[in-house]
């Protein structure tokens, strides 16, 4: 029988992300083209992270006819449940296997292995010798013609891609059933769906540092096609889902692709692909979407409004439309071909909030945009630093919402232009970016948290992820989850309600809602407004607490008891 396994070393893209609670469609489409040949064949996937925990699982990859592994970040990321796998991680775990037909597949093949921000991806010689093709096609395409030709690798051009969006159609729905092997599966893992590939900016050359022009002009897969994977999906068991894979959200279907650098936006089709995703998976815990271009947005303001409408119509609460704007500094703006003006970012910032901004059922606003910035770029010079901060501030003053601020550093990829720049204006403005972000953090990013959830709201259905000493770590799923600091020791992925107290940069303080007075910790007692160490000491030697009466008797202050009494639930 013939027995494949798949490494997920995780891979982050710019219009692609597969790191846990992720899943990407790349081990779904390898799957299912192994599936697609052998409906009988073991696939056996598991992620770097459970080889990092457990050494066995080297011994079930050695047993197999073809390991293919996945990895790849050409985009810098931050990442709470599980960190991407290095070149050198895969030489020490992979060089005695000798039996596999080993293939690498994904960005890091194609690209190198992307590092941190600001450095030069690591080229993949590092890892010649361990494996047997190194994938810059599409790995779903080399393995169907592997397994075809009995796995003979001589005979494969690893360079080999699909013709168009139908060559994957089977293998999306095929491979859907793999995901019941993610450690994560079913209550906390999100798929990544793809509804179209290459960016229409591709024919003026796209932006300086984005891989997305190298996969050509844009081809869309059908409504029908997608949503009999999401079907699938949904049947497999899975609740949360993010419509994440593409260049730009808006652009779905739009007339003029392929021949106009901003086609005009077809809001029939992105109300016909939401009304068909939704009529696949009816009750989906989590639908939201990624990437939206803020010079599409603004070029088509009405066509965008009516899409943002039905994306608000069929999604859940919490969604982000993550804008690339990279720089508003136009001297920047000119030499890395961007897409948008500072103009056009404000324009289409204002548009979702005007959509997007009301509170839904998850205690965040339904949906908010989400801005990237990208620093190295040519033509940077300090004047930029300013010139971006003005204009976040500007957002500010004028009372709009943004969900986050991204604020990276560029990773010169192989075959853009950037590649030729490197990192020199990287290292140039180090302690400028150092200091910008700083600031905007503290003077930006913290009061908008303050703006976008006020002390007191109630956050819902937040997992919690990791510890940091007594401090647990917890998000709700989705696009962009905030990040929860929740003081006290929590189990592990358990959904908890919670209400916000406090407020970090880039992170919320919370207490879980309503909070059982008589068994809370004395770090969770701490956190509640007005508490503070000496009082969670007097309510740990007075409890237990019947009633609200016995409470404002034990504090000094019934002020204080009755802001307590927000939080917390007594019989
Ligand atoms: S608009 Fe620019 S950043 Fe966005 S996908 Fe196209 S080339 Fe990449």
């Amino acid at each position: 029988m013939l027995r494949v396994s798949i490494l997920d070393g995780y891979v982050d893209e710019p219009t692609c992300l597969g790191v846990p609670p992720y899943i990407s469609p790349y081990p779904r489409y390898i799957a299912g083209a192994v599936w697609d040949f052998d409906a009988h064949a073991t696939v056996s996937y598991v992620t770097i992270d459970q080889i990092r925990n457990d050494r066995s699982w080297l011994d079930t990859l050695s047993k197999s006819d073809m390991l293919v592994v996945i990895a790849g970040m050409s985009v810098p990321g931050r990442y709470l449940s599980g960190f991407p796998v290095s070149p050198y991680e895969l030489v020490s775990l992979l060089s005695n296997l000798s039996q596999p037909v080993k293939l690498l597949c994904g960005p890091a093949a194609r690209y190198g292995f992307g590092m941190s921000g600001g450095k030069s991806v690591k080229e993949t010689g590092v890892v010649e010798d361990v494996f047997d093709l190194i994938v810059n096609g599409d790995g779903e395409i080399v393995v169907a013609e592997l397994l075809k030709n009995n796995l003979k690798k001589e005979t494969i051009d690893p360079s080999l891609c699909r013709s168009d969006p139908y060559a994957i159609k089977d293998f999306a729905v095929k491979g859907a059933a793999v995901v019941q092997q993610h450690p994560f599966f079913p209550e906390y893992l999100i798929t990544e769906i793809e509804t179209y590939r290459g960016c229409p900016r591709s024919i003026v050359g796209g932006c300086s540092f984005c891989s997305e022009p190298s996969k050509g002009l844009p081809s869309f897969r059908t409504i029908y096609d997608i949503c009999a994977e999401v079907a699938a999906l949904y049947k497999t068991g899975v609740h949360h889902m993010r419509i994440g894979n593409q260049p730009c959200i808006f652009s779905y279907m739009s007339k003029g692709a392929g021949e106009l650098e901003f086609p005009q936006p077809n809001p029939k089709a992105l109300e016909q692909l939401f009304q068909g995703i939704r009529f696949a998976a009816p009750n989906l815990k989590t639908l939201h979407i990624d990437n939206a271009n803020p010079g599409v947005i603004a070029r088509f303001p009405d066509e965008c409004r009516r899409i943002a409408k039905s994306i608000v119509k069929y999604h859940t609460a919490g969604d982000v439309a993550a804008l690339g704007v990279e720089s508003v500094d136009p001297v920047v703006i000119k030499k890395n071909n961007l897409k948008a003006s500072a103009e056009e970012v404000l324009d289409a910032v204002k548009l979702l909030n005007e959509v997007g901004s009301t509170r839904g059922t998850n205690g965040l606003p339904e949906l908010l945009p989400g801005l990237n910035f990208v620093f190295g770029l040519d033509g940077e010079t300090k004047n930029t630093f300013t010139l971006d901060y003005e204009f976040l501030k500007k957002i500010y003053d004028d009372g709009l919402l943004l969900r986050r601020i991204n604020l990276r550093q560029v990773i010169p990829i192989p075959g853009t232009k950037m590649f030729e720049i490197g990192e020199k204006n990287v290292k140039k403005h180090k302690s400028e970016f150092q200091h910008f972000k700083r600031k905007v953090r503290e003077t930006i990013e913290r009061p908008m948290l303050q703006r976008l959830v006020p002390q007191g709201t109630l956050l819902t259905n937040v997992c919690t992820e990791v510890y940091e000493g007594k401090l647990t770590f917890a998000r709700q799923l989705g696009s962009y989850p905030l990040l929860v600091g929740i003081p006290g020791v929590f189990p592990l992925r358990i959904f908890y309600d919670v209400k916000v107290v406090e407020y970090g940069y880039r992170s919320v303080t919370a207490v879980p809602y309503p909070l059982n007075l008589n068994t809370a910790s004395r770090e969770t007692l701490e956190a509640i407004p007005g508490v503070g160490k000496k009082r969670a000491v007097r309510i740990l030697a007075k409890r237990p607490f019947h009633t609200k009466e016995e409470l404002v008797r034990a504090l000094d202050d019934p002020k204080i008891a009755q802001n307590i009494g927000e939080y917390v639930e007594l019989e």
